[in-house]
C-alpha cells in the first residue's frame, strides 16, 4: 500500500499560527534583514521568497544589498553595525558571497541572539545540552514533522544520509536529544561504503545529500518513515519541450510504495523550514525584549 503523506504544509501553518500569536504577545514585530553581497538570482528570488513569508505573520522584513564584491572586512563590518542597532532583531547572511569571502566566518560575527538560522557556535553548541531555542532551521523541521506525524523514535534504527553542519549534523544531535527516547542514529555521508546496507535496515529514513535519485525504492525497508530533505532542480522534457522540475533525493514513487510514511518534494521539509525561519526570528526577537 501506498505510503500517507507527511506535508509539510499544514505544519506549516500551525508553526505560523503560533508565530502570529507569539508576536502579539511581544507587543514589537521582529525585523529581520537579509544581507545579500551578490548578483546571484536565486539569491535574489530567496530574498524575496523571505519577504514575502515574513509579511504573512507580521514580521518586519529589509534586504541590505551590498556589493557583490564587498570584502571580509566589509561584509563584517556590516554585521558589527546591525549587531548594534537595536531596531534590528535578526539577520541572515545570503549566498553566495563574494569570492574570497568566507561565508562562515562572517556569520559567525553575527550576535548569537540575532542568530536566527541557528548556524553561530554559540546556538548550536547548546544543541548538545538539549537546548533547542534557536536550532538550525532544516533540522529542527525534520524532528517537528517527525513529532507532528507521532512517529515514536526510541530505540528506533534511525539512518541520516548527509553530515553537513547545516543539516546532517545537527539533525543527528537533536535526535539524540533525550537519553531514554532516543533513536539509534547512524550516520552516512559521501565516504560511507555500503550505502543501501545502512538504507535497508532503517526505520526512520532521513536523506539530506542534494542527490537526485540517490536512495531508490530497493533502498527503503517495508513500513519505514522517510524525510526527504534533498532539493535539486532537474531538467525533464515535458510535451517535447525540456522543463525544470524540483525533486528531492529519494525515487518518490519507488519509495512510497515500500514506506509507512514520506515527505513530498516540493511540500514537505522545505515549507516547514520557512516557518521554522518566522519561529527562530521571534524566538531572537524575544530574547532581545
Ligand atoms: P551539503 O552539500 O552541504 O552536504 C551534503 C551531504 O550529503 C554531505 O554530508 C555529503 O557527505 C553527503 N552526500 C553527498 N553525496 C552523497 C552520496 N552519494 N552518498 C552519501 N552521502 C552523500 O548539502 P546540505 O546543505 O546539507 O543540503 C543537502 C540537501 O538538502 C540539498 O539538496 C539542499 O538543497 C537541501 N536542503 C533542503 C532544505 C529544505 O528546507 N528542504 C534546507 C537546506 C538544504
Amino acid at each position: 500500500m501506498a505510503a500517507e503523506l507527511i506535508e509539510g504544509g499544514p505544519i506549516a501553518d500551525g508553526i505560523k499560527e503560533k508565530v502570529r500569536a507569539d508576536i502579539q504577545a511581544l507587543g514589537r514585530a521582529p525585523k529581520l534583514v537579509g544581507v545579500l553581497a551578490s548578483d546571484n538570482p536565486g539569491a535574489k528570488y530567496y530574498a524575496k521568497s523571505q519577504e514575502k513569508a515574513c509579511g504573512e505573520v507580521g514580521i518586519e522584513y529589509a534586504l541590505h544589498e551590498l556589493d557583490p564584491n564587498s570584502s571580509q572586512a566589509d561584509l563584517e563590518s556590516h554585521i558589527a553595525g546591525i549587531n548594534a542597532d537595536a531596531s534590528i532583531t535578526g539577520v541572515i547572511l545570503l549566498v553566495p558571497v563574494p569570492d574570497g569571502v568566507d561565508a562562515r566566518q562572517v556569520q559567525q560575527a553575527i550576535a548569537p541572539d540575532k542568530d536566527v538560522e541557528g548556524v553561530h557556535p554559540a546556538n548550536i553548541g547548546k544543541l548538545f545540552y538539549g537546548d533547542f531555542s534557536l536550532p538550525p532551521c532544516t533540522a529542527h523541521a525534520v524532528v517537528a514533522m517527525l513529532e507532528h506525524a507521532n512517529v515514536d523514535l526510541k530505540g528506533k534504527e534511525t539512518v541520516v544520509i548527509g553530515h553537513s553542519e547545516i543539516v546532517g549534523k545537527p539533525t543527528v544531535v537533536m535526535l539524540l536529544q533525550s537519553l531514554m527516547e532516543s533513536p539509534t542514529v547512524t550516520c552516512c555521508h559521501i565516504a560511507t561504503a555500503d550505502l543501501a546496507f545502512h538504507t535497508q535496515r532503517a526505520e526512520v529514513l532521513i536523506v539530506a545529500a542534494g542527490k537526485a535519485g540517490l536512495v531508490t525504492g530497493d533502498m527503503v525497508k517495508e513500513g519505514a518513515v522517510v524525510i526527504d530533505v534533498g532539493i535539486n532542480r532537474i531538467r525533464v522534457k515535458v510535451d517535447g519541450k525540456k522543463k525544470t522540475k524540483i525533486v528531492g533525493d529519494v525515487e518518490f514513487e519507488a519509495a512510497r510504495e515500500k514506506a509507512s510514511l514520506i515527505t513530498p518534494v516540493p511540500g514537505g521539509v522545505g515549507l516547514v523550514t520557512t516557518a521554522m525561519l518566522l519561529r527562530n526570528t521571534v524566538e531572537s526577537a524575544r530574547r532581545q525584549a
